[in-house]
């Protein structure tokens, strides 16, 4: 028996993860899960005075796979840090020992119009980005701002070890196996003596282990560029903490909305999936959110974590063909917009249909 624990959280992310529920009891016919669902974030916070309690982290811990919706807002944005939603996401991201963040940027034909680029290019864009999560300059130590004589100085280490490296670049090489077969790999090697021991440590991993995968190295620098000028012909993207921060920002922008973003992050063991977007305090209890997002992200909690690729493609069609009968969500369209609660009914039938 295959167990997802369902932390909503906050905001809209109770009305995105109830949608991803009904898909959840849908697959429970055919297959062997079954799901639970704690407090997280602010909710876990009103009820427990903390984001995360130990009991919700150990069943966290015990789960196969763990599907967030999102947290955070406006009532308790004045806590200090150690107190805050977000401080609990970060914790949990820690304790599962998260490295990768996986990050999908797919163009659906029906909203081709939403991108920012012209039709022609960015028809059949694709991109899946791998970033690494746990390391890089945003924990390099020490970091600092102090005195130095007369002047502040700030400082931040860029450092990976080469197990950081090795264990990521397999990820990616892995996803991309399951994928199209292409690994491009980002890094800055012509001046940082780091980036030339990423670059070394991918072409190592690809040559011992993944030969039967493409590679391909770029600057992030000229990569910034190539994935507006040519986003059809990536795949699998990788990258370290902070180019992917940056680039996957960049790719979200190719595909138009936020709420229809999903997204992962994984370790040996476990795997976090989530929307990419937050707790929307604006539209939040209104039922108008868009869970497209989120069941996309739990089309890929079944194809990373319980191992039914079949049964993340057929959510992928059923979302698709969903947007292409014309149903959208009022962040998405104008005309004839369905509530939360519709569109996951009208993408559930087409799971159904499809099925
Ligand atoms: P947000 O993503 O919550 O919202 C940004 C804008 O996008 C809002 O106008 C919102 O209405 C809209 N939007 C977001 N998701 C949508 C959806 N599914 N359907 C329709 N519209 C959608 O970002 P924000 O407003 O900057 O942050 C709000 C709160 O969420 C803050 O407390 C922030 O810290 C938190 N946050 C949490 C996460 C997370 O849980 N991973 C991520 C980002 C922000």
């Amino acid at each position: 028996m295959k167990k997802i624990l369902i932390l909503p959280g906050d905001g809209i992310g109770q009305e995105v993860t109830n949608e991803c529920l009904k898909v959840i009891n849908f697959f429970k016919k055919n297959h062997k899960i079954e799901h639970s669902e704690d407090l997280f974030g602010g909710a876990s916070i009103d009820a427990n005075g903390e984001p995360l309690t130990r009991d919700v982290l150990d069943k966290a811990l015990e789960a196969d796979a763990v599907l967030l919706g999102a947290v955070g807002g406006p009532k308790w944005e004045n806590l200090e840090h150690n107190l805050k939603p977000e401080k609990g996401l970060l914790t949990l991201r820690k304790e599962l020992e998260a490295y990768a963040n996986l990050r999908p940027g797919k163009v659906f034909p029906a909203l081709i119009d939403a991108s920012t680029l012209k039709k022609n290019i960015v028809e059949g864009t694709d991109i899946f980005v791998v970033r690494e999560l746990t390391g890089g300059i945003y924990f390099g130590e020490p970091r600092y701002i102090k005195k130095i004589g007369e002047k502040r100085v700030g400082s931040n280490n860029l450092i990976y070890n080469e197990d950081e490296i090795a264990r990521v670049a397999r990820k990616a090489f892995d996803i991309a196996r399951l994928r199209n077969n292409k690994v491009t790999s980002l890094d800055k090697a012509n001046v940082l003596e780091v980036m030339q021991l990423w670059r070394d440590v991918v072409s190592e991993i690809h040559q011992n282990e993944y030969k039967d995968v493409e590679l391909e190295h770029l600057y992030i620098d000229n990569a910034a560029m190539q994935v507006i000028k040519r986003p059809s012909t990536f795949d699998v993207i990788l990258a370290g903490n902070l180019f992917g921060d940056i680039i996957s920002d960049e790719i979200a922008e190719l595909t138009g909305s936020l709420g229809m973003l999903p997204s992962a992050s994984i370790g040996d063991k476990h795997g976090i999936y989530e929307p990419v977007h937050g707790s929307a305090p604006d539209i939040a209890g209104q039922n108008i959110a868009n869970p497209i997002a989120a069941i996309l992200s739990l089309g890929m909690l079944f194809k990373y974590s319980l191992d039914l690729p079949e049964v993340h493609d057929l959510i992928e069609k059923s979302v698709s063909l969903t947007l292409d009968s014309g149903f959208r969500t009022k962040d998405i369209g104008t005309e004839n917009t369905l509530t939360c609660s519709e569109m996951g009914d009208e993408i559930l039938k087409n799971i159904d249909k499809l099925s």
